[in-house]
């Protein structure tokens, strides 16, 4: 009989992933994870000042209070927001808290992309406070007092957050991986803050359970609603010329726009057509080495639209950004996806509004939910105005 293995880093005991290497069990699910784990974590109260730019919503402040209540009575928090709602600040208070406790703090998101931005963010809202960036290829210091790191790095920090708290668990690589999630709970030994704009009902329903709280928000805080998009149904060659033609009218109106396309090929081949007809765009997919450079030159006005895939469907804030979703109908987009891209458009309260454009041969199921969704969203406007 093959004798029992419970992997102490995933807790895999499946027979299917777990191999033998002369005569010792090892486990195959969670083997591409090696590396230094973290120094044991020396508890010391640090002094926190708190640096925001402007003052929490009315809305933004309770939550912040609930979630630090809840912190402190050792409750589970799911943050249920809309795209745009500013959560990550709403986290600053807990986060707060526990640094000035001289508690571990961590906060996990499962892109590099994301945690790199975020990390700038935390940095300049905790100036005094030592903000370490853990990521693949960047981990050479894994101690601080607060650590924004991918969730591929828990690995290294078993039972040893006081205070994880973690964004866009719905996105991907996390979002199904049974190893993420099993490195994300052997990680935390205090409570969790998990936050979300498109939870999944397995998260709802676990939120719902004792120990657990959720708490929502559904309205933007600047409180301007989400830009609900449109459909524009048509086939090629009308559906490109519709492209260029929105494209080009959002240039000539100084307004920057994201083009979105389902696949890597596409974004390249989309751009190359675009590319013809107007000039300062580029495109960024996730096999772009010079991604950062182009996202930063975008966003510096340096370039006026940029054809993507999925890797800029999150975390990523731009003033007055327009967004068109070209083949908007691919099996690709899920209700979901569709309502993060939404979201990029009209996220500054200087320019609260934009316009999302679904291209599409056909009318799919995902699009229509997505539209659903956010005027529903948009109607909880009414109680807060
Ligand atoms: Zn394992």
């Amino acid at each position: 009989m093959e004798p029992s293995f419970l992997c102490p880093v995933c807790g895999n005991s499946d027979p299917k992933y777990i191999g033998s290497k002369n005569g010792v069990l090892y486990c195959r699910r969670c083997i591409s994870f090696v590396g230094q784990s973290a120094p044991p974590f020396l508890p010391s109260p640090k002094k926190v000042e708190l640096s925001l730019a402007y003052s929490l919503s009315a809305e933004q402040k309770k939550l912040s209070d609930q979630i630090l209540n809840n912190f402190v009575h050792g409750i589970d928090t799911l943050v249920y927001a809309v795209c745009g709602s500013g959560k990550t600040e709403i986290s600053y208070g807990v986060i707060a808290y526990a640094m000035e406790r001289g508690m571990s703090v961590g906060f996990a998101l499962p892109r590099r992309d994301v945690v790199v931005e975020l990390h700038a963010r935390l940095a300049s809202a905790f100036p005094k406070n030592k903000i370490v960036a853990v990521y693949g290829g960047h981990s050479q210091v894994l101690t601080g007092d607060c650590l924004v790191l991918t969730t591929h790095q828990l690995f290294r920090y078993p039972d040893y957050f006081d205070l994880l708290v973690m964004d866009e668990l719905d996105a991907f690589p996390f979002k199904g991986s049974e190893v993420l999630n099993a490195m994300f709970y052997r990680a935390l030994r205090g409570h969790c803050l998990m936050m979300s704009a498109t939870p999944s009902k397995e998260v709802v329903s676990l939120f719902k359970t004792s120990g657990h709280q959720m708490l929502t928000l559904h309205t933007r805080f600047h409180k301007h609603p989400i830009p609900v998009p449109y459909i524009k149904l048509a086939h090629n060659p009308a559906k490109t010329v519709f492209l260029i033609r929105k494209l080009r009218y959002f240039c000539k109106k100084d307004k920057p726009c994201f083009v979105f396309v389902p696949t890597i090929s596409e974004c390249e081949s989309v751009f190359h057509i675009l590319s013809l007809f107007l000039a300062g765009g580029a495109f960024v997919h996730s096999k772009c080495a010079n991604r950062t450079r182009v996202i930063s030159n975008f966003k510096k006005g340096r370039l006026r639209y940029l054809a993507t895939t999925a890797v800029l469907e999150r975390g990523i804030t731009v003033k007055n950004l327009q967004v068109i979703v070209f083949d908007a109908d691919s099996p690709i987009y899920d209700a979901a996806s569709l309502i993060q891209i939404a979201g990029r458009a009209g996220r500054k309260a200087d320019a609260p509004e934009g316009e999302v454009v679904f291209i599409a041969e056909k009318e799919e199921a995902p699009m229509v939910d997505a539209i659903k969704e956010i005027r529903y969203c948009n109607t909880f406007l009414q109680g807060v105005l």
